[in-house]
């Protein structure tokens, strides 16, 4: 999002216009920033057989899955519906990671079907996968190094506490039930979680899956899962990916000599790939004074983007209706029947009622996490591709809250 005569835009095209068109409150991501980031990444590790899986579950709309096919990008989905959406995109059974979390062994074997490459995180569904496909599917390991990673604890994922992944200290039992099974072992992954501050944390990660690359012969590609951490404030330290090309490659580099073959280096990541790229355009509705600030109230909340109020996260806002106005300092709330905060003590432009605000790092976990609380309709979506404006999901009518209610008489 640029500001050219006095008017925000991305692409050329103007955002208030885009809310006179399509209303709000309404999602829009630039296609620019999502294959800049796609390239950066790739361009990071020009020397390495790199393969982007892009983590459908930060934002899932079928058109931004299209953008990322036409892009390089393959797809990292956690559901058996999100693996259909990818079909349905494009993409090919082989460019489709499935990573579930404690999902029953039935959706695993839809996944087999559909001919994803499967990603295994528990000892007991590996057993039943060796079961019945013993070395005629190929699968990957999810394995959790127990390395405290990410902003906290809801969205670190390697932890010793953690759901996710198959402890490193259970590598014995693990390799047991592989070779009883005759489980062919083609990957290894690990995804530490999100907002993972440095090259270093990938480095110690990188270390450990080396180590235990040594009792699987056959692998073709080590998963580095995602934690990229993209600026949500000002001043922001992000991950450099350019710095993590050149460390992470070269131990990469050396590990494949070890190995005796050069492996592929996969990479998951969500937030990285869209988060700048999304704004989250409101409505000021009310402004309303009381002794301790003045809240503008959103025609929107908790139930659009659930981010600031789940994991206190900072998202900037920008007043783009006035762009010349004074700065004066806001509260921004939702419109729910609950204390929905989008940010205390923000300058903003003066804010009147009927204004725009547009609040960024949307683009993540953003629409994806959205609900009909309160019985609202969950928002449309526009991305701006090639300097134009094209509606991406409708916003939800009457009939969306009442598909699937079922009226009895009463
Ligand atoms: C959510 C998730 C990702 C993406 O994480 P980001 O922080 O959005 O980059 C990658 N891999 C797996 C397995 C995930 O569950």
């Amino acid at each position: 999002m640029e500001i050219k005569n006095n008017a925000y835009q991305i692409q050329g095209v103007d955002l208030n216009k885009v809310v006179k068109e399509f209303g709000s409150p309404v999602y829009v991501y630039d296609a620019n920033k999502i294959i800049d980031q796609l390239n950066t990444l790739k361009n990071a590790f020009s020397k390495q057989k790199i393969k982007i899986k892009y983590a459908a579950k930060a934002l899932t709309n079928i058109s931004i899955l299209k953008l990322m096919k036409k892009h390089g990008a393959g797809v990292d989905v956690v559901s058996a519906q999100e693996a259909k959406l990818a079909l349905k995109a494009g993409f090919e059974p082989g460019d489709i990671l499935f990573t579930p979390n404690c999902v029953s062994f039935e959706e695993i074997q839809q996944g087999v079907e559909m001919g994803l490459t499967i990603n295994i995180d528990n000892i007991s569904i590996l057993e039943q996968f060796g079961h019945k496909y013993h070395n005629s599917v190929p699968c990957c390991i999810r394995l959790n190094p127990h390395i405290m990673a990410g902003g906290n604890s809801k969205i670190s994922t390697g932890h010793v506490d953690s759901k996710f992944g198959i402890s490193i200290y259970q590598l014995p039992h693990l390799l047991r039930v592989i070779k009883t099974n005759q489980i062919n072992v083609i990957g290894l992954h690990m995804h530490t979680g999100s907002d993972i501050l440095d090259a270093e944390v990938f480095l110690k990660v990188a270390d450990i899956l080396y180590g235990v690359a040594r009792d699987f012969p056959n692998l073709e590609f080590i998963d580095f899962g995602s934690g990229f951490k993209v600026g949500y404030k000002e001043n922001d330290i992000t991950t450099n990916v350019h710095d993590l090309g050149i460390k992470l490659g070269k131990s990469f580099d050396k590990f494949c000599e070890s190995y005796g073959r050069k492996l592929e280096m996969w990479f998951e990541p969500g937030k990285y790939l869209v988060s700048e790229s999304g704004y989250f355009l409101v409505k000021s509705n009310v402004i309303k004074t009381t002794p301790a600030t003045v809240f503008v109230g959103v025609d929107s909340g908790m139930n659009h983007l659930l981010r600031p109020m789940m994991y206190d996260a900072y998202h900037e806002i920008v007043n783009i209706s006035n762009p010349k106005g004074t700065q004066r300092v806001y509260t921004i709330v939702g419109y729910i029947c609950e204390t929905d905060t989008f940010g205390w003590d923000r300058k903003l432009n003066e804010v009147r009622e009927g204004d725009i605000l547009a609040i960024k790092n949307a683009g993540a976990y953003g629409f994806s996490m959205a609900s009909n609380y309160n019985s609202r309709y969950r928002p449309a979506e526009v991305l701006i591709y090639e300097g134009k404006a094209h509606l991406i999901r409708e916003r939800e009518t009457m009939d969306d809250i009442l598909r699937n209610q079922v009226e009895i008489d009463i």
